[in-house]
């Protein structure tokens, strides 16, 4: 199939927009998409750290290449990347991302769930059963991220989230009756409320996949480790996947809700006042799993 913009073979189909897209116009529109994401949110300033939170799988990657490329000409920002091992047997998360953070040649900070809690994910998961394992292995993962993040001066952390992930899950939120969980979700991280920043929202999930491919040499590992299989959430996609195959924009209508909800949300009454996640009627969730894996004795 040949490009709707030039007359090199397309790579990429976007079935909302209905066009083919070449590498060059794929990667065009991506990026455009990208900044207009960061301009409108205002997610770069003058005197910023970026941490690029790198997993070592295509979408991270393409997400430290994209600013890496933004911010080249501009002294006035700094980009490292992090990672955080979760520890799962044959995925190695940490070697990966120093390869792909090595070949930017930009500093690379990393730390494990073994090191700093002493528990890996596939423990986690062999103990609890996967949606537990998940649930706990998210606020690890995070508390350690922002951990090394002050550590180093980082202003901002750059997670590099699919408008899937945000459809999804604002999907899954609602059928549960739970839409709180996204609209009153977390905008930073740590104790010092390092701000987050996510300039993919507006990207499906496969393009990410594919722009990493692109512009980063070697393989990749599967994305978010820390994830689900509720039975829940699974059911949710599906009728979500069935839904979008005909109606290929319905992703994006529900990720814009969930932006626009968060966006006008004032502060929830029941926000936890050590972490600032929303707590439920038996307390904080997060702080729960801390207590459990004693994050704050050590
Ligand atoms: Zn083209
Ligand atoms: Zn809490």
């Amino acid at each position: 199939m040949q490009c709707s913009a030039c007359r090199r073979e397309a790579i990429v189909f976007q079935p909302y927009s209905g066009k083919h897209l070449c590498p060059v116009h794929f990667t065009r529109d991506l990026e455009a998409k990208a900044k207009r994401t960061i301009r409108t949110h205002g997610w770069l300033r003058p005197g910023d750290t970026i941490a690029v939170m790198l997993e070592g799988d295509a979408a991270s990657a393409g997400l430290l290449f994209f600013l890496f490329g933004l911010i080249r000409n501009r002294r006035d920002i700094r980009l490292c990347a992090i990672t955080v091992d979760p520890g799962i047997s044959g995925s190695p998360v940490a070697e990966r991302a120093r390869a792909i953070a090595e070949g930017h040649g930009i500093p690379w900070f990393t730390g494990s769930l073994a090191e700093r809690y002493g528990i890996t994910l596939d423990r986690l998961i062999q103990d609890e059963g996967q949606d537990a394992a998940a649930r706990a292995c998210r606020v690890l993962t995070t508390d350690l991220l922002s951990e090394i993040a002050e550590s180093h001066g980082v202003t901002r952390c750059a997670i590099a989230t699919s408008v899937d992930e945000i459809a999804e899950g604002f999907f899954s939120d609602l059928l549960t009756g739970t839409p709180e969980q996204t609209i009153f979700s977390r905008k930073s991280v740590g104790r010092s409320g390092i701000p987050v920043i996510r300039p993919f929202i507006e990207i499906p999930a496969a393009e990410l996949e594919r722009y990493g491919q692109l512009h980063v040499p070697g393989n990749f590992l599967p994305a978010a480790p820390c994830t689900g299989t509720s039975g829940f959430a699974r059911d949710a996609n599906e009728a979500l996947n069935t839904y979008n195959s005909r109606h290929p924009a319905a992703r994006f209508a529900l990720a814009n809700l969930a932006g626009t909800l968060s966006g006008i949300a004032s502060d929830h009454p029941s926000t936890c006042p050590a972490c600032g996640e929303l707590q439920s009627a038996g307390g904080c969730p997060a702080c729960a799993i801390r207590e459990k894996y004693r994050r704050g004795t050590a």
